[in-house]
Formats: structure tokens, C-alpha cells, sequence
């Protein structure tokens, strides 16, 4: 007995923006199922705010940044009536010679939204921020703030008023798949049954699909800074999406504008380390390491922290990106989709992913 034409797994960005094109799709026995609550802090998509942009070392990901910017973002925004990123400049430095090197040379053909400084002019254009002169810079003027838990809480009213079926603490402990469809086991023995399923699991990916490609979970700390400078030039359009981008592993540091009091964000973009149990608790904040990075990242004084954050990246090799039906069934659908910067292409990875739960070759 089928119940569902398609169940989803997982709330996240990923899951939610799947359920969102399965419905425009015009799907309509639809179920998004999540262990947590609406909006929780476990995982990987909550937080009020992510960095969209266009700056990747990879071309391919330039390419789908902008498809992201310029179809994926525009149509969640027109669903929900509602502007979901605020616009200001991205500009992303370091040593020109470093990791840098490959950012410039992805983006060069996209040098109609993308400009190149020295260090010394970077700093006169942001002087908010503590640029090595020495450095070279990449500005992209297509780079924006998302505002991630207004985009979170929209995609859940938006399902839920056409129907959606949202089912919170309900964790799937287990399913079997065929081309007819997908058995999963919830807790207390009850069973969904769907045509096709989707598992945007994140982080707990390969508890439900071993055979996944190693996945490397690696916990996330970020910053909120009260800094000694006036607050419009703290905000969005004044103060810009940054990352340092430095010479090794873990030396990447990057930063968003203040939005709505929230004080400046920043953190250590983390992508090697030992790997963690998604399902532990986590170990408290390291403050004292959070100041010394908001002090070393600003140039105004850093007067106290205003908050903090805890956050997984789910790591794949290369930081690839992967949507795909499972091997071996048309029914099953995986987004292995992190590596701490995914945010950004949750329209379009959930594009893709509808697209393949409704058998599109
Ligand atoms: C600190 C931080 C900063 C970031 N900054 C950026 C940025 O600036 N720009 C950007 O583009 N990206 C950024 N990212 C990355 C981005 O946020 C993530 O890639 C994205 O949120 C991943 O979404 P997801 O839906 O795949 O995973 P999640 O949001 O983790 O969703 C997975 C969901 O599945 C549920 N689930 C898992 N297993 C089960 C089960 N068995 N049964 C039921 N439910 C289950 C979980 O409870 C969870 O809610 C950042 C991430 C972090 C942590």
C-alpha cells in the first residue's frame, strides 16, 4: 500500500527545496520527515544567515553558483513574495600565489561581475576588515547575504500551506528499496510507504545508506562580534561576504555583515579533522579562540561577543557536490550535499533531485 508519492528525509535546505520542485512539479502526496524539530540546531541549515557568491576555485561550481543566483534563489523568492538575500559585495583575499591563485583563475571569464585589487586598495574599499596589503583580492558583485532562517521558515509555510505533509520527530531508521517503491521503518514499528523517496539526510547519510562515499563530519564554531564602529557600516551594502583565504588546511577564515543586530559573523571555515558522531553532544564554544579570531579578522576594536553558533559540515572528498539515485533503484534519490558552503545551491540541488524522483532521465 502506497501511502506517499514521494517521502523526503530530512528538513534541511536540501529537503525542503526538493519537496518545493517535487509540489511545483505538481506531486502532490508529499511528506518531508525529520527526527528533530521545525528549525533546529543539530544539523547544518539553521543560523540566520549564509554567504551566497560566485568566487569557486572550480568552474564548474562558478557556473552553478550562477545558475543558483540567477534562477534557483529568484524562484524561491517569487514563491514567497519576499526578497531572501540581501545584496553586498563578496570579496575574498590572500596570498596571490596560494589557494587564491585557482579562485581567479575559475572566475575569469566572469570578470563583468568579478574585479581584481591589491591588498592596499581591498583595505581602502573595506576598511572595516584587516587585509594583508601584501594580499591579493577578488571581488564579486553578484555576492549577497542569504537570509537562511527566513528561507528555512518561508519553504516550511509554503509547504504546509499547499498541503505538504511535515512530519517532525520522526527519524527513519531504516528502509528497503525496489523500482516499485520505498519501505521505510520509523520508530514504534510504524512503516511509511512511497513511491519514490529522497534522503537529504546530511550528516546522518551513511547511517541510512553505508555504501555513501566516506563522508567526514566535522563540527563548526562561529562568532557573532560587537565591534566599535557605527552600524550602518556593519550592515549589508556597506560591509561585505569575506573569507581570508590562507595558505594550508583550516587557514580560511570568513565573515558575513550584521543583519538585524546579529553583530559581525565570522569563523574558521573547517575542512579537515577528525571526524564526529553526528548524534554526540557537542563540546562547549571556544570563546577566548572566537575573540582572538574577530580580533585578528577586524580592525575596529572588538568590544564583546554577542553570540555564538554550533554547526556541522558533512565533508565529501573534493568538497563534491552529489545528487543521484541510489545504485540499483530508479525509486531512491541521495543529495550528499555540504562540505560547508551548500547553502547556496540548495534551489538547485533540489531542482535536480525533483527532477530524478519524478523519473526525468
Ligand atoms: C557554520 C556553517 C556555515 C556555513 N556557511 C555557509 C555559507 O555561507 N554558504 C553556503 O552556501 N553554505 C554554508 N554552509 C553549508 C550549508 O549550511 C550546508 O551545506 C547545508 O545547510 C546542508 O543542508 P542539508 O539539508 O544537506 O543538511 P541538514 O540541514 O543537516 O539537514 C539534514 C536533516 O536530515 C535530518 N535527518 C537525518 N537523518 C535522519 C533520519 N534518519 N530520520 C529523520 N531525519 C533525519 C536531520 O535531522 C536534518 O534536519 C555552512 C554550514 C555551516 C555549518
Amino acid at each position: 500500500m502506497t501511502t506517499h508519492d514521494c517521502v523526503i528525509v530530512g528538513a534541511g535546505i536540501h529537503g525542503l527545496c526538493t519537496a518545493f520542485w517535487l509540489h511545483r512539479r505538481g506531486v502532490r502526496r508529499l511528506c518531508v520527515v525529520d527526527q528533530f524539530d521545525p528549525g533546529h540546531d543539530r544539523g547544518s541549515s539553521h543560523g540566520a544567515t549564509r554567504i551566497t557568491r560566485c568566487l569557486y576555485q572550480d568552474p564548474d561550481l562558478v557556473q552553478l553558483a550562477r545558475r543558483a543566483n540567477e534562477h534557483g534563489w529568484p524562484a524561491l523568492e517569487a514563491a514567497m513574495g519576499r526578497p531572501l538575500r540581501l545584496p553586498t559585495p563578496g570579496v575574498f583575499f590572500g596570498p596571490g600565489d596560494g589557494p587564491l591563485a585557482d579562485y581567479l583563475t575559475a572566475t575569469a571569464h566572469h570578470r563583468d561581475r568579478t574585479e581584481v585589487l591589491d591588498g592596499e586598495r581591498a583595505g581602502h574599499r573595506f576598511p572595516l576588515l584587516r587585509i594583508p596589503v601584501d594580499d591579493t583580492a577578488l571581488v564579486d558583485h553578484t555576492a549577497a547575504v542569504l537570509l537562511a532562517a527566513a528561507t528555512m521558515q518561508g519553504l516550511r509555510a509554503w509547504l504546509a500551506d499547499r498541503g505538504v505533509e511535515l512530519r517532525w520527530h520522526t527519524r527513519v531508521h531504516g528502509f528497503t528499496a525496489s523500482d516499485h517503491g520505498v519501505r521505510m521503518q520509523l520508530g514504534d514499528g510504524q512503516e511509511l510507504h512511497a513511491g519514490r523517496a529522497v534522503l537529504a539526510a546530511g550528516a546522518w547519510l551513511p547511517q541510512l545508506v553505508p555504501a555513501t562515499a566516506p563522508l567526514t563530519v566535522l563540527r563548526q564554531q562561529v562568532g557573532y562580534f560587537d565591534v566599535d564602529a557605527a552600524t550602518s557600516d556593519c550592515r549589508a551594502g556597506a560591509f561585505p561576504v569575506w573569507a581570508r583565504i590562507g595558505r594550508g588546511a583550516n587557514d580560511f577564515v570568513y565573515g558575513l555583515p550584521d543583519v538585524e543586530g546579529s553583530g559581525l559573523k565570522a569563523a574558521v571555515h573547517r575542512t579537515e579533522g577528525a571526524h564526529v558522531d553526528p548524534d554526540a553532544a557537542a563540546e562547549p564554544v571556544d570563546e577566548p579562540a572566537l575573540l582572538a579570531l574577530g580580533r585578528a579578522s577586524f580592525t575596529a576594536p572588538v568590544r564583546r561577543l554577542l553570540g555564538t553558533e554550533r554547526c556541522l559540515y558533512t565533508m565529501a572528498a573534493g568538497q563534491r557536490l552529489a545528487v543521484a539515485r541510489a545504485p540499483g533503484t530508479a525509486a531512491l534519490v541521495t543529495i550528499t550535499a555540504c562540505s560547508g558552503h551548500a547553502f547556496k545551491f540548495g534551489p538547485v540541488l533540489g531542482e535536480r533531485a525533483a527532477a530524478l524522483a519524478s523519473d526525468e532521465a
